[in-house]
């Protein structure tokens, strides 16, 4: 009989004494030092790895932008302005933590659909670049331009004719909310030329959560191919090229790590192609799921442990309130188990299955389904990996009005 599929290593934190190593502390003085359980813990050294990885893979001359949709805690953000070449927002709340930072304005970038005029305001005076979505908010940009006597920088988000394929999330193709159509550049770029506003260049973001490395090539090629294609219509040479990111990490069991070495290869051959006409573009690639997503841990304890007509249940003090991606309501068509462990039973010989339940009164609220691990008991730490990008600021923390989960970065 084959294997059941496997979760793909969880090989990030290393295991001392049966125990989880956070950051090089044993996870239960972690947790100690905290003060209280559930709580989330993000390893710097982890974020700091990833990013050389990936430049290691990508072509030298591709700048690395950080989303910080995934992870907007203040002090990761701090970190990641000393690790890479800019930052992508979509709020005025989180252009204020960007702002914080010693990331220069020029480097970072707005985009989402419905900027209200406050927040495009908010943007202009900073003097950070606005991705435009929409007929409307491009004059309405102009205006604010006008009445501020400040310059806007502005680029155009396409939504393109063509698809991310096999992403857990499409953003682009189709009918969108999400940028101007790629037949209506032309128009768009027109537009632009007739107002006085500072062109920067293009923004392509078609979709997030790819495992696919054939699929992402492809649509980084086709993203180049486009912009080229628009560039005899633009009102000034292309300074900055975003052409999205989507890079996925492994949650479900037989998923595999993206084989990023492949994509930078091919990139590199799609850059230079691009590059021969417009060589002075600066290529950008935004991501924010696979930078720190891997870097992440939810931290729980079982408070109960029960039987109930034959099933083990761990009752823990966290769940969907704060980490809904992992209890499977967060864009999960059928519910799949993230990667778990008994942080400080972690080789224990003795196994078995078990559910691993919140303490939300609903049956949707589910860390494990029916997964074999080593044996728990009441007092022992759970964590959840895979928990850096979309966790507690992704969650309805409100819900039941249980207490807040602390963030930490070690
Ligand atoms: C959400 C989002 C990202 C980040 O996506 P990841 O899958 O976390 O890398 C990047 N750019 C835009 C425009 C987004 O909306």
């Amino acid at each position: 009989m084959a294997s059941p599929p496997q979760h793909a290593p969880m090989d990030g934190f290393p295991i001392q004494n049966q125990q989880l190593l956070v950051g090089g502390i044993p996870l239960a003085q972690l947790a100690q030092r905290v003060g209280h359980t559930p709580f989330y813990v993000y390893d710097r050294r982890l974020l700091t790895r990833r990013v050389a990885d990936l430049r290691a893979a990508m072509p030298p001359d591709l700048k690395i932008h950080y989303a910080m949709k995934a992870n907007p805690m203040p002090a990761v953000v701090q970190h990641f302005a000393q690790l890479v070449d800019g930052f992508d927002l979509a709020s005025a709340g989180e252009m204020k933590v960007a702002l914080d930072t010693s990331m220069p304005a020029a480097h970072i970038s707005m985009a989402g659909p419905g900027k209200r005029p406050a927040e495009l305001l908010q943007a202009i005076a900073a003097g950070i670049t606005l991705n435009v979505e929409s007929f409307h908010e491009l004059e309405t940009i102009a205006q604010l331009s006008e009445q501020t006597g400040i310059k806007a920088r502005v680029a155009v988000r396409i939504n393109p004719a063509f698809e991310l394929k096999a992403s857990g999330m499409k953003m682009g193709g189709g009918a969108k909310p999400f940028g101007i159509d790629e037949e209506r550049l032309p128009e768009a770029l027109q537009r632009i030329k007739a107002l006085d506003l500072a062109f920067q260049g293009f923004h392509i973001y078609s979709g997030s959560q790819n495992l696919k490395a054939e699929a992402i090539i492809e649509a980084q090629q086709k993203s180049l191919q486009l912009a080229l294609q628009l560039s005899a219509h633009c009102p000034s040479p292309i300074r900055t090229l975003n052409i999205g990111g989507g890079y996925g990490i492994p949650y479900f069991p037989g998923e595999d790590r993206l084989d990023i070495q492949q994509i930078g290869a091919e990139l590199a051959i799609a850059m230079a192609h691009f590059k021969a006409s417009q060589p002075d573009t600066d290529i950008v690639i935004e991501l924010g799921r696979y930078l720190v997503g891997e870097a992440g841990l939810y931290v729980t304890k079982v408070i109960d442990k029960k039987v109930s007509r034959g099933q083990i249940f761990l009752v823990v003090d966290g769940g969907l309130h704060h980490h809904l991606a992992a209890s499977g309501n967060f864009g999960q068509v059928i519910r799949k188990n993230y990667p778990v462990a008994i942080a400080t039973n972690m080789q224990g010989e003795a196994q078995e299955t078990v559910n691993i339940v919140g303490p939300l009164c609903t049956p949707l609220d589910i860390l494990a389904d029916k997964m074999r691990l080593p044996t728990a008991q009441i007092g022992d730490l759970v964590v959840v990996y895979q928990s850096g990008a979309y966790g507690y600021t992704a969650s309805p923390s409100q819900f039941l009005s249980q207490p807040k989960a602390e963030e930490i970065l070690v």
